[in-house]
């Protein structure tokens, strides 16, 4: 694909990416806002729904169990209500009120004397003061004549043509430690469950009547409802009988509003841990094809910087071949034609090694023919083969070689190419010197080999480059300097192939320092 589409197509995906993601994360954050809501209103609706069934049964309950039987007689005598102790009649007398109870045997109503809980009921009957109010106790009164059937303590009297005297009340006395041990705990468990998630608290009159668990927090209740509160209309009467009740739901643990946050929060964060994700691989692809760009880009430029390298010294030796070969070359001027053919000669040879090897070293990541080596060997090997450049740089070498240093292993053939390659530069960039120093010493593990130059150095920002393939320095291209910007990524592969490194110390106009550091041999 040409480089400038190419270049188009990651810009254009740069752009998608940085346009993209943020909307991304705007419209999950948005949505797991709308979830988290919509959770919230359900959860609660579900919770609503429970605790209307709660107090409709409960209600229901205590209705039934204070309604008078069909056809009249006192509460509770009609099917058997667990959740009423006593229930009496009190009716007028010439002399007071008398206190008669059904007897369950017979179906008869017997008379019995007033007990000190009812008497205060008794006082306010016959002096006919408002009644006392007592929770646990449900007072009714009922119309004269024949007591009507079927009419609940809860529902307004029917209405009637003139004043009646009230003749007879009905006195109901509820078990409150049955409802509380039984009816609460039977409806909060059919309506919220075990207690694991949900607790239940009733309190009666601000105090509390029943909770299904200690450790629940209800200062803040998920719901409260007032139960008994009546909402069919029919009259605060029966508030009177239990007092005021409140039912009270709370989530076990956190509130129901913690838990949607939490979720909320766990939603978002695994939402956008995915976005950036996304974002990190998008921001590696974006790296690795401007990576491959540049590389390609490089590559391009090598193939055009090589054949230009390769044109100089083969049309150098066309000429001094059609010289030759006509015959127009003095006798005298064959040796320096024959130098000219050498030196020209071992700069494509060179160029060629380096190609060879960078390519060969793509696929290849150990030497290929591992020896014992002696430094000092390797170094005069690569000397001798640069000797004709070192000349004509007329460059002086200083060497040091300490005689005792221990033996390497790796290729010689790829040691010598890294050290020529290393003394080539010095002597390409570090000629105004005049001076080529090679030195070598032995540390705990390895054996550094280092090649200076005193010529013009190296920028800062070059530095970190060098040894990329086919980077050159813009002052080596400025100053046409020949080559082609694999002689150092060469080095620094081989190596590496060898388990060492190569370093390189330099300032502009203070020359380069290049060490290269192999690990020692161990004997095994
Ligand atoms: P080439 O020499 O063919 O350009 P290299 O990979 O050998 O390629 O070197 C890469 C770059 O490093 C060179 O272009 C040059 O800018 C810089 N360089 C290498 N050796 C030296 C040195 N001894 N002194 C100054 N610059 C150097």
């Amino acid at each position: 694909m040409p480089i400038r589409r190419q270049r188009g197509i990651l810009t254009a995906t740069i752009v998608c990416t940085a346009v993209l993601l943020p909307a991304l994360g705007i419209l999950q954050f948005r949505w797991i806002g709308e979830v988290g809501r919509a959770a919230r209103q359900q959860i609660h609706s579900d919770l609503e729904r429970s605790a209307n069934a709660f107090r409709e049964d409960f209600d229901e309950e205590l209705r039934g169990a204070l309604q008078p039987p069909q056809g009249g007689g006192p509460p509770g005598s009609g099917p058997q209500s667990p959740y009423i102790s006593h229930a009496y009649i009190a009716a007028r007398t010439p002399v007071g009120f008398a206190l008669l109870e059904l007897d369950r045997e017979t179906h008869e109503m017997r008379g019995l004397d007033w007990t000190p809980n009812l008497d205060p009921i008794r006082v306010a009957l016959e002096a006919g003061a408002p009644l006392p109010r007592d929770p646990s106790i449900a007072v009714e009164q009922l119309p004269g004549g024949p007591p009507p059937g079927g009419r609940g303590m809860f529902e307004p009297p029917p209405p009637r043509a003139g004043p009646r005297p009230p003749t007879r009340w009905r006195i109901a006395i509820l078990d409150l430690d049955a409802i509380r041990q039984r009816l609460i705990p039977q409806l909060a468990k059919r309506y919220f469950g075990d207690g694991s998630t949900w607790a239940v608290r009733v309190l009666r009159t601000g105090e509390v009547y029943f909770q299904s668990s200690t450790s629940a927090d209800f200062i803040h209740p998920d719901l409260e409802l007032e139960l008994l509160a009546d909402p069919a209309g029919r009259g605060p009467a029966n508030r009177a009988d239990l007092g005021v009740c409140l039912l009270q739901i709370r989530r076990q643990g956190a509130s129901l509003d913690d838990v949607v946050a939490a979720t909320q929060r766990r939603d978002l964060l695994i939402s956008f841990s995915g976005l950036g994700l996304l974002g990190v691989s998008s921001a590696f692809l974006i790296l690795a094809a401007r990576r491959s760009e540049k590389l390609a880009q490089l590559r391009m430029e090598f193939v055009a910087g090589i054949s230009h390298e390769l044109r100089t010294p083969i049309a150098v030796l066309a000429s001094a071949a059609d010289n030759l070969a006509d015959g127009i070359v003095s006798p005298d001027s064959v040796p320096k034609y024959g130098a000219l053919i050498r030196k020209e000669a071992r700069r494509l040879s060179r160029m060629v090694d380096d190609v060879l090897t960078w390519s060969g070293l793509e696929h290849r990541s150990k030497p290929p023919n591992p020896q014992t080596l002696a430094v000092a060997d390797i170094v005069a090997h690569s000397l001798a083969a640069c000797r004709l450049e070192i000349d004509q740089a007329g460059c002086a070498v200083e060497t040091t070689i300490p005689t005792e240093l221990p033996a390497i292993s790796g290729d010689p053939a790829w040691l010598e190419q890294a050290l020529r390659n290393l003394i080539g530069n010095a002597c390409k960039y570090g000629a105004a010197g005049k001076w080529l120093g090679v030195s070598a010493w032995q540390d705990a593990t390895s054996v550094s080999i280092s090649v200076a130059d005193r010529g013009t150095g190296i920028e800062r920002k070059d530095l970190a480059r060098i040894f990329e393939p086919f980077y050159r320095a813009k002052s080596a291209m400025d100053a046409q300097k020949p080559g082609s910007g694999i002689g150092l990524s060469v080095v620094r592969r081989i190596a590496e192939a060898h388990g060492g490194t190569v370093d390189v110390s330099s300032a502009p106009g203070q020359g380069a320092n290049f060490i290269l550091r192999l690990p020692k041999e161990t004997k095994s």
